[in-house]
């Protein structure tokens, strides 16, 4: 079979060849550069190649080769604290060949090649190994990497050698087949674990109207979309920081170019709140700049799925962020166009939902062959255009992933941060947690939740009441509803992440705040009742200190002191009882 043809026709990204017969997604040499480039599509003797490099000057006659390999991902240490483009080239290499304009025919593996990491094994000679076993481990900063028989192989270890290694240097041999600290593999194909498990374990984030309102399992899947500046990146860099999964892995698809510069400028920059260490350090970070070639950016987040595989293969829960999976669906959309395939809604393909649900299924927490447990939780930032939530990618994002974090642009205007809707926002996972929350937080969490949202849904009723006649027409019991909402509001969805305290609440003290409305409302139910005015309550100390304690430095101390001064400071309000 040929394995070099020529170019028939160019297209954008998009380049037709003949005279060559390769596999779907084998990877091609296109052109005397040799830019690197993807079959998509085999229509007779065409081939159709989409081109991860920018493609102007490429003439028809110009040579393509077959490399006869699909698009593969390097797998093995030094992954952590990496920046790579959609195509996994690191780029700080790139920047280095050729300053800050990227070139094109550039390759550049996704490893460094030349480093020697130290290899301690687990396993012994004339252990009998299958895929997924772990051979040992090399010290990846505060991460444990653990080197794994790759897929595929099995039998007994015929040795295994402690030592100073390359990834491409022999540490172990099973049968005469010889293992290396680097795995290959095809990014679009999920990588194989042992069993799903459900998803019963909260990823906890720290952050109160995700953990305690709309929860995500570790190996859930969420989205968050929303308009420019309602907080979008801002959330999944709290997610990042914060959650308890080990591992982040954050694929950039830059908005605008300076978006993305501003997240290659910043990331780097955080600090990991557990060690006080750089944040990198246990981050990989898939950067497209809008100006990057889109090939390269529908490809990204196959790559960053299989780096986020690899490592819960290895027994981690791992966070996949996705900003903005929008970007993406432009990428398929622009391919698309030039492939002149029928259109679906807006221009998107008709494959569009297909693609973002076979991506999404790509999570779930899973226990490996190795018997570590490890998950995959995706959270998906989506930014429909003019804030437009009816549009193709938002409606098939969620007929998908089973949280929906809505940010809303009101809010925003409000200065409510986070900015996630309240009555519009869901988690289909709540069910499944509950048994978690109540064991490890308090019975009661399940029951308080739904307090919560029910005030909330009530404030929104009177709310259109108060519309139309004002809040003085209310009853005082309904006044007094909406002062508690006001206080959820105000007190427990409201999160700042950029003060020192307030970015981080514990799900103990979750839990403690949301009891202490919820007993200064069952006090102020009482307190009505007996004729108490509602604007002396509402002006009790206690309310205040109690809004103000998420800023304390000793703010545990303080819900402590606040739940013990309130029944006091309502006995004295008196009234009729
Ligand atoms: P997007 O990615 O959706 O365009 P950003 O995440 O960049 O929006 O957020 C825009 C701005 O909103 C931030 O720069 C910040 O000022 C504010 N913001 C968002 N979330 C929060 C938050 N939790 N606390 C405080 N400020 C926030
Ligand atoms: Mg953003």
């Amino acid at each position: 079979m040929a394995k070099q043809g020529e170019i028939y026709r160019v297209a954008g990204p998009v380049v037709t060849a003949i005279g060559i017969s390769p596999k779907m997604y084998d990877i091609m040499q296109v052109g005397e550069e040799g830019l690197m480039g993807e079959v998509i599509k085999i229509d007779g003797d065409k081939t159709i190649i989409q081109v991860y490099e920018e493609t102007s000057g490429l003439k028809p006659g110009e040579k393509v080769i077959d490399t006869a390999q699909p698009l593969v991902a390097e797998l093995g240490p030094g992954l952590l604290s990496s920046v790579y483009d959609g195509i996994q080239r690191p780029l700080p290499v790139l920047m280095n060949r050729m300053g800050d304009y990227i070139k094109r025919g550039v390759s550049a593996s996704g490893l460094d090649h030349t480093k020697k990491w130290h290899f301690t094994p687990v396993a012994k000679r004339g252990d009998n190994v299958v895929p997924g076993t772990i051979l040992g481990t090399v010290q990846e900063f505060y991460i444990t990497h653990k080197i794994m028989v790759p897929p595929g192989v099995s039998g007994t270890l015929t040795s295994i050698t402690e030592g100073d290694f390359t990834v491409d240097e022999t540490i172990a041999t099973v049968g005469n087949r010889n293992l290396t600290m680097l795995q290959k593999w095809p990014v679009r194909s999920g990588r194989p674990f042992g069993k799903k498990l459900l998803p019963d374990i909260p990823l906890v984030t720290g952050q109160r109207v995700l953990d305690t309102m709309f929860p995500l399992p570790q190996g859930g899947t969420a989205a968050i979309p929303g308009a420019f500046g309602t907080g979008k990146t801002v959330t999944q860099q709290q997610l990042a920081k914060w959650s308890d999964a080990e591992i982040v892995v954050y694929i950039g698809c830059g908005e605008r170019g300076n978006e993305m510069t501003e997240v290659l400028a910043t990331f780097p920059e955080l600090e990991d709140p557990k060690t006080g260490e750089p944040l990198m350090q246990r981050t990989v970070l898939i950067a497209n700049t809008s100006n990057m070639p889109v090939a390269a950016r529908e490809a990204s987040v196959y790559t960053g799925m299989t780096i986020a595989e690899y490592y819960r293969d290895m027994g981690y829960n791992v966070s996949l962020m996705a900003d903005s999976t929008s970007r993406w669906a432009e990428a398929m959309r622009e391919i698309s166009s030039r492939l002149e395939e029928m259109p679906g809604e807006e221009g998107y393909p008709a494959y569009l939902a297909a693609r973002l649900s076979e991506f999404y299924e790509r999570s779930g927490r899973v226990v490996n062959s190795n018997g570590t447990t490890g998950s995959v939780s995706v959270v998906g930032a989506v930014s429909p255009p003019g804030g437009d939530m009816s549009e193709p990618v938002t409606q098939n994002t969620l007929r998908i992933v089973r949280v929906f974090w809505a940010l809303d642009s009101k809010l925003r205007e409000r200065r409510h941060f986070p900015t996630i809707n309240w009555l519009t926002s869901y988690s289909l996972y709540t069910t499944n947690l509950d048994a978690w929350y109540r064991a490890n937080v308090a019975e009661d969490f399940p029951a308080l939740r739904q307090w919560a949202m029910e005030v909330l849904q009530r404030e929104a009723e009177l709310q259109e009441i108060v519309q139309l006649v004002g809040s003085d027409a209310l009853p005082d019991e309904q006044k007094m509803t909406l002062e508690v909402a006001r206080m959820i509001r105000e007190i427990f969805l409201q999160q700042n992440a950029y003060h020192k305290v307030d970015t981080y609440c514990p799900l103990p003290r979750q839990y403690k705040f949301m009891k202490l409305i919820k007993q200064f409302s069952d006090l102020s139910k009482k307190a009505v009742e007996s004729d108490v005015a509602v604007d002396s309550i509402v002006e009790l100390p206690v309310r205040n200190r109690l809004a103000k304690a998420k800023y304390e430095e000793n703010i545990d101390q303080e819900l402590e002191a606040v739940g013990k001064e309130m029944s006091g400071q309502f006995e004295a309000l008196g009234g009729k009882a």
